[in-house]
């Protein structure tokens, strides 16, 4: 059994990513201020193997016991939150980021720090291998959310390079399931509450834009699989199916039986155009690829939300 500190726990990600780790034996410190995140992700835990800290990772924090392994999470991560949260995001992702790494090093642990798809940008390169650096715009108001996981990378190598942590950076694509806020202004809770409520469905632009979704428990499994491994550099984990986001709203009405119209809003500012992992690395590495297809999890994500509410 390992003891395993998972920042930003609380959240949607990172309480589905304690659930697996307390299936799998292990112990669960869950550091969250529950910022974006909420203690109904993770009311149902139980027992003496799990411990919530309310604790904002910003300032410096201790734990008083060993640790082996640090997923780091926390982070505002839909555009609604940290375009509404711009300095915590950057503050976050550079401050929260030394102050967790610093804990790591301390108990001379594995760290994971849960990058994002966003690094590379609006990207010029189709698929997205982990070797392109990216096209991202740093001064639009995106900017917050992308540069400050860039650096999050930085600091991470250079904690491996100068100070000898043994860290792994994953590279998350689109995640969708249940526990995802219906207002948290990303696609797939958008369409499914606004199809359950009836409403019309709010497409960007005209919806040819792609994006890959993974479901939870997939990406969750890679997660897990590459802090078991000893890799360092940057790790996609994401499904590679790729759909436009009408095609995605269309699915969704079908899915809810939803008689919805689906209405055209303006794209927003730096809206990526498309958006797919390539998962060669993955595969070869972790022996890694998704299980669970759109419509199947899209399907889970419906029976979850007791068909009103997402928070399952
Ligand atoms: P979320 O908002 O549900 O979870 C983030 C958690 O971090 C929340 O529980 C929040 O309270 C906590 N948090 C924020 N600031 C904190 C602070 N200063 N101190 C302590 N806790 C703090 O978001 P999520 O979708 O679960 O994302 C989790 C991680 O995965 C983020 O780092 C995000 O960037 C990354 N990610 C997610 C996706 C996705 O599709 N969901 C895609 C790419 C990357």
């Amino acid at each position: 059994m390992a003891t395993c500190l998972v920042t930003g726990g609380a959240g949607f990600l990172g309480s589905h990513l304690c659930d697996e780790l307390l299936a799998r034996g292990h112990r669960v410190i869950c550091v969250d201020n529950l910022e974006t995140g909420t203690l109904q992700n993770i009311e149902h835990i139980r027992g003496p193997e799990f411990t919530h800290l309310n604790i904002d990772i910003i300032e410096p924090y201790f734990v008083d016991e060993p640790v082996d392994y640090v997923y780091h999470l926390a982070s505002p991560a839909s555009p609604i939150d940290y375009l509404r949260l711009p300095l915590h995001t950057l503050k976050v992702g550079s401050y929260g980021t030394h102050q967790t790494l610093g804990l790591a090093k301390r108990h001379r642990a594995r760290f994971l720090i849960s990058s994002t798809s966003e690094v590379y940008g609006d990207p010029q390169e189709h698929p997205q291998r982990e070797s392109y650096w990216g096209h991202v715009n740093p001064i639009g108001p995106r900017g917050v959310y992308d540069e400050a996981k860039r650096y999050a990378e930085a600091l991470s190598m250079a904690y491996h390079r100068q100070q000898g942590v043994d860290t792994a950076i994953v590279r998350i694509f689109n995640t969708y399931g249940s526990r995802m806020r219906p207002h948290d202004g990303r696609a797939i809770p958008t369409f499914l509450r606004q199809a359950l409520d009836s409403r019309p469905l709010t497409v960007f632009g005209d919806g040819s834009q792609t994006r890959s979704f993974c479901y939870v428990s997939d990406l969750i499994r890679g997660i897990i699989a590459l802090a078991e491994s000893g890799h360092h550099d940057p790790v996609n984990i994401g499904n590679p199916d790729e759909f436009t986001l009408l095609e995605l709203a269309e699915t969704i009405k079908e899915l809810t039986g939803s008689s919805s119209e689906i209405v055209y809003e303006a794209l927003p500012t730096d809206d990526p155009k498309q958006r797919k992992p390539d998962i060669t690395l993955a595969r070869d590495l972790l022996g890694w690829s998704p299980d669970v297809s759109l419509r199947e999890g899209l399907q889970r994500t419906i029976d979850a939300s007791g068909a009103k509410v997402l928070i399952g």
